[in-house]
Parts: C-alpha cells; structure tokens; sequence
C-alpha cells in the first residue's frame, strides 16, 4: 500500500491561512487501511481545525468528505457539489489523490494535509516499513524476495558493499544489510549459486528516471 502520514497541525494551518470555507476530504483506500486519512482521521482533524479557529476567533467552515478512493475518476466526481463550495480542498490522500482532485476540478485549489512516504508493508501495529521502489521491471525472482533496489542503502544490484558489518548496513547500524538478509535467505534456500550470476546495469528508463511513466492495457480498452 501507500504509506502517507499527516503533516504538523502548524503547516496545515499555513495551507488553509485565509479560507472562509474548507473541503477536508478522505481517501476509503490505502490511507484508510494505515489510519493516515480515512474517515475516522477527517473528522479528527476537522474537530482540531474547528477547535484552532474557535479559539482564534475566526469563523471558518469545514465540510468533510470521504470518498471511496481519490485516486479514481468516478469517485473523485462525487467531491463536485463541496469542491464548488470550498476556497480550499484539503486532501488527506496520497500525492496520488492530491494531484487527481486538482486534475478533475481544474479551478480548484487542493493543498495536502499528508506527507506521502513509499510503497510498504505493516510489520506490526503502528510500523510500516518502505518495500518497493517501484522501478518497473522487478528482480525479486533473482533475490529471494528481497529488494535490494529499495532495501539497500545504495541500490545495489550485486552486493553486499564493503561496508557491511555484523549483517548491519555501514549508513545506519539500525538497519539490516539488505545483501545479508539475500544471501541468508538464498542459502536457507539451497539458491546461493543465483548470486555467483553478475547481475548487468539495471534499465532505468523503466523506472522514474524514464520520466512519468503510463500502464495502458489494450483488453481493458473501448
Ligand atoms: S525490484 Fe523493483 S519492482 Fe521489484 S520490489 Fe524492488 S523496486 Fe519493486
Ligand atoms: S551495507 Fe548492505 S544494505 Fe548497506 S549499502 Fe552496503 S550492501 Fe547495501
């Protein structure tokens, strides 16, 4: 999923400075899943704005949505009757769903009230961890399952680097050595000789240095 987290309370407040109306809408997709901005997370933060501008002594209106996801045209219509309303839209959505809103309702402002973080997995209640990369073209089938574009330091394609200590990574000792977890992982396996192969340049191009990248599926097309 996605993972996102909500931004300081202070830099919300600057995004909306001056709105006399406000859409603080929600995501029902990955945000909802990691309690960053579902339904439950927009009333939360509309009570806090509410409470801020009460205190301020400033009138100010918060209308809340949540739709199915913001990521996806049919759902992000339905914000239409309250984006007209609004000075302001403040997404609690991924990037993804920021951008979508503002592309669907070309005269609005939408602002994010996440910070969006990586592509990841729950390890346990409250910790997420980054897992892909999203590099488009993936060697997971070569390293056990473990992604060294994303769980190594340095990306590295045929590792481990000289730096690694203890199983540990040489830029920060609380992370495991992506490479160390490969190669325990192969040999547990039976798979070590996979890593006697040199594993050549990766193509880039496939991934976000290729520029803004575009799936298109002729069979899901009329
Ligand atoms: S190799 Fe690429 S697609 Fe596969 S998990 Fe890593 S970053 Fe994601
Ligand atoms: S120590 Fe391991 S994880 Fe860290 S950069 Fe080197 S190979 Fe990558």
């Amino acid at each position: 999923m996605i993972v996102a987290e909500r931004k300081p309370l202070e830099e919300i407040l600057r995004l909306i400075d001056g709105a006399k109306t406000v859409l603080l809408t929600g995501c029902g997709g990955c945000v909802t899943v990691h309690m960053a901005g579902g339904e439950k997370e927009v009333e939360v933060l509309a009570s806090l704005l509410r409470l801020h501008y009460k205190k301020e002594d400033k009138p100010i209106k918060i209308l809340t949505q949540t739709v199915t996801r913001q990521c996806e045209p049919e759902y992000v219509r339905e914000l239409a009757d309250n984006v007209d309303k609004a000075a302001v839209v403040l997404s609690m959505g991924c990037g993804v769903g920021v951008q979508f809103i503002a592309e669907n309702f070309p005269k609005a402002w939408v602002v994010p009230a996440l910070n969006t973080k990586f592509a990841g997995a729950t390890l346990e209640a409250g910790v997420w961890a980054e897992r892909c990369g999203l590099c488009g073209e993936c060697i997971l089938y070569k390293t056990g399952g473990i992604c060294p574009v994303i769980r190594c330091s340095k990306s590295l394609l045929n590792g481990p680097c000289g730096g690694s200590q203890n199983g540990k990574c040489e830029v920060d000792p609380e992370i495991d050595c992506a490479w160390q977890l490969i190669h325990d992982r192969m040999k547990d396996l039976g798979k070590l000789d996979l890593l006697l192969e040199i594993e050549p340049p990766k193509d880039w191009s496939k991934a976000r240095d290729g520029g803004p990248r575009k799936v298109m599926r002729e069979d899901m097309r009329f």
